[in-house]
This record gives C-alpha cells, structure tokens and sequence, in this order.
C-alpha cells in the first residue's frame, strides 16, 4: 500500500513542489492550505491531488483536518511542515503580532501537525516527519527576529523529536533552503534580493525542485537511518 504524506502550505511554492516529488516517489499526497482558494483549486485540477484547508497554527484545526485526512484517504505515514510566512521589520517596528503570528504559524504549525501524527506514526511503528527550517534559522538575518527565531526552533524541535522517536521507526529531520525562487522571495525589494544573490557561491537563487528532492529522500526507505538532521540546501551559502 502506498504511503500517505501530508504537505502543509503544499499547493504553492516549495510545498508544491514537493507534493509533487512526492506523488512521483509513488506516495498518496494531500495538501494543506491557509487561504488561497484559487490556487489550491487549480492546483487540484492540475495534479489530482486533493487539498485540505486549516491554519496550521491553530492547534484544533490541525487536530481536526488531521482527523479528517486519515478518514477520507487513510492513516498519516509522512508530514512535511512546509507552511511558513514573513513578517518582516526591524524590532523597532516590528509589533507583536508579527512576532506571534510567525511563531505561531511557522514554529507552532510543526508542533500542531506533529502532536496529531507522530502517536499513529509510532503505533504503526513507521513515519516521516521533515521540517522545513530555513538558512536564516541558522544565521539569522537582519529585520527578520521573528522569522530566524521561528526556524532556529524548529531546528531545536527537530533533534528534540528525533529522539523521541528513533526507536520507535518514526525519523524527524530538517531541511534548511536558501533562497529560493517563490512568492516569498518575489517580495523581497529587487536590489535587495541582488545583493543577497550576489553572495550566494552558486550565484543564484534555488529552485523548489531541489528542496523537494531533498524531501524526498528524507521520506524514503533508504533515510531510515538518518534522524535529527538538518540538510542545508542553499547553494553554497556559509560553507566558509
Ligand atoms: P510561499 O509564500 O510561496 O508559500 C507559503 C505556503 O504556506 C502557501 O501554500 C500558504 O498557503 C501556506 N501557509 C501560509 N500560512 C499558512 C497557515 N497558517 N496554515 C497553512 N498553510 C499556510 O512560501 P515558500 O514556498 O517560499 O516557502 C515554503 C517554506 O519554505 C516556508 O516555511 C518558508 O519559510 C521556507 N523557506 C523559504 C525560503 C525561500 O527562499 N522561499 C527560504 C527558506 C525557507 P496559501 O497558498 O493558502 O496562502
């Protein structure tokens, strides 16, 4: 029987692209959603794969559409915590609801979705849970305290729950993109993003194909020995 995953934030962007990985590694895959009914629809139209709509950060929501997903489709074997949102500024004008929407959101949306699959993962006695983190969790970046705190814990997170885990069939990795070529990164002022390029050693952005193979890997039978990891994917960036 084909293996179930679940991509949060998995019909735009990064997420797509490993909703799509992973329907080709042979995996049924859905995908979660915070809003964007548009995509999410033709992106169901498109691939055949069937989207769930919930905000990852609201820990009864998760509960629920997690519920739901192992009615209409079948047990959870794979979550991939994908969703993730900016809200940058300075402290000075960050306010507090940018600090607690990203971290309810980005750090709190892995504990949600983890606290309603990883039980069934470890009574089934396998499971695959993959994070994605970010370059700026593990350097941190100018305007962005609540972003980089965000993804710095869920690195933390990772190696927390991979051990909790590592007995018991179900691994818990990390992967840490660079920047890659998605809306997110669309929003970022044009000679901003032209310095930040100028300073990867590729010399250029990355593309979500290639976190997504990455994630691929990570969920595949071959990984069983790989837990509390973090893959950086990032063209280079801080190797010196
Ligand atoms: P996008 O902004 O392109 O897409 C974000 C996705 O997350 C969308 O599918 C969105 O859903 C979903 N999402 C946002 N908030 C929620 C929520 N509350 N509940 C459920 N889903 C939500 O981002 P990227 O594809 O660029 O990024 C994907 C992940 O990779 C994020 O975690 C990001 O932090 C991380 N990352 C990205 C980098 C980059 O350079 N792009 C670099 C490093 C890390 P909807 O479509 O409904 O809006």
């Amino acid at each position: 029987m084909a293996r179930i995953a679940i991509v949060t934030g998995g019909s735009r962007g990064i997420g797509e692209a490993i909703s799509l990985r992973l329907q080709a590694d042979g995996i049924t895959v859905v995908a979660n959603y915070a809003g964007n009914d548009e995509k999410a629809k033709a992106f169901t139209e498109r691939t055949g794969i069937r989207t769930y709509k919930w905000d990852v950060g609201d820990h009864q929501a998760c509960r629920d559409g997690c519920a739901r997903v192992a009615e209409e489709v079948g047990p959870i074997d794979i979550v991939v915590n994908n969703a993730g949102i900016t809200r940058d500024g300075t402290i000075a004008r960050m306010t507090f609801e940018d600090w607690s929407d990203v971290m309810r959101i980005n750090l709190g949306g892995c504990f949600n979705m983890a606290k309603a699959c990883f039980p069934g993962m470890v009574d089934r006695g396998w499971g695959r849970i993959v994070n994605i983190g970010s370059i700026n969790g593990q350097a941190g970046q100018y305007g962005q305290v609540n972003y980089a705190a965000a993804k710095s814990g869920i690195h933390g997170f990772t190696k927390a729950l991979a051990q909790e885990g590592a007995k018991k069939g179900v691994t818990v990795n990390a992967i840490a993109p660079g920047y890659i070529d998605t809306d997110m990164v669309a929003a970022v002022p044009a000679p901003v993003l032209e310095k930040i390029v100028a300073k990867i050693p590729v010399g250029r952005l990355g593309q979500a194909h290639e976190i997504a193979r990455g994630v691929s890997f990570l969920c595949s039978e071959d990984a069983g020995f790989v837990t509390g990891s973090t893959m950086s994917i990032n063209g280079g960036q801080h190797m010196y």
